[in-house]
């Protein structure tokens, strides 16, 4: 039996047989683990309101016989609590949520780290740059995933990608092709928005407000198929 102390965010919650709870989490330090909750389903259990999706828990993990359960909870904050009432930021959060529970497989801290600020800083977000805000997180995800189209230079002979020479962005081909590379008259993003998706990258939540570039959802679509297809 092995006791890690650790942080992590609940993903999914369901409930197991009659009584029991299954939840999924996320932890900053082994990664996403199922965990099962004997009597959660029980209103008595003082844990069941701190095991529910947003909920960011710390405390005592154990591991024993490759499963993993909840010794204790010391720390506790729902992520979404201050947005519940707002249903567009809501709505954003669990898109977040489902993006990361879907594809997320490997452990990683940065990973982690990611989906926290995702969740915590949406509550200071002006509801105009929600669309933008989803898709920094799912350019920021692609590029932890190490999955990141290159954007500033040519995939095929490496120049530095510039309004002059760019002549196509592929996400088959993942990523930018200068005018020797390819006489393709098709782009799956225009120069414009390969900067705005290189800027995005860059940019914090908490500065998005700040930065006020609207972005159209057909964006969020394309990199989302690219990393459905991946
Ligand atoms: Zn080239």
């Amino acid at each position: 039996m092995i006791f890690i102390k650790d942080e992590a965010i609940v993903l999914r919650s369901s409930s197991s047989g009659t009584n029991d709870l299954s939840i999924t989490v996320f932890t900053k330090g082994f990664g996403k683990e199922n965990i099962y909750i004997k009597g959660g389903q029980i209103l008595k259990n003082m844990y069941l309101p701190k095991l529910q999706p947003f909920n960011w828990i710390k405390g005592v993990f154990v591991k024993y016989k490759e499963k993993t359960f909840i010794k204790e909870i010391d720390e506790n904050v729902n992520l979404s609590y201050p947005f519940t009432k707002d249903l567009d930021k809501l709505d954003t959060a669990l898109w977040i949520l489902h993006i990361f529970d879907k594809f997320t497989i490997f452990n990683d801290e940065k990973l982690y780290s990611l989906l926290k600020n995702a969740l915590y800083y949406l509550q200071f977000t002006e509801n105009k740059y929600l669309q933008t805000y989803k898709l920094t997180f799912l350019i920021k995800y692609i590029a932890l995933y190490g999955i990141l189209p290159s954007f500033n230079k040519c995939v095929k002979c490496g120049v530095k990608i510039n309004r002059k020479n760019f002549q196509e962005f592929s996400f088959k081909k993942t990523g930018s092709l200068c005018k020797k590379c390819s006489k393709n008259k098709k782009t799956d993003l225009s120069y414009e928005e390969l900067v705005l998706t290189a800027k995005l990258l860059k940019l914090k939540f908490k500065d998005i407000n700040k930065q006020g570039l609207i972005i159209s959802p057909v964006l969020i679509k394309k990199f989302q198929d690219y990393l459905e297809n991946h």
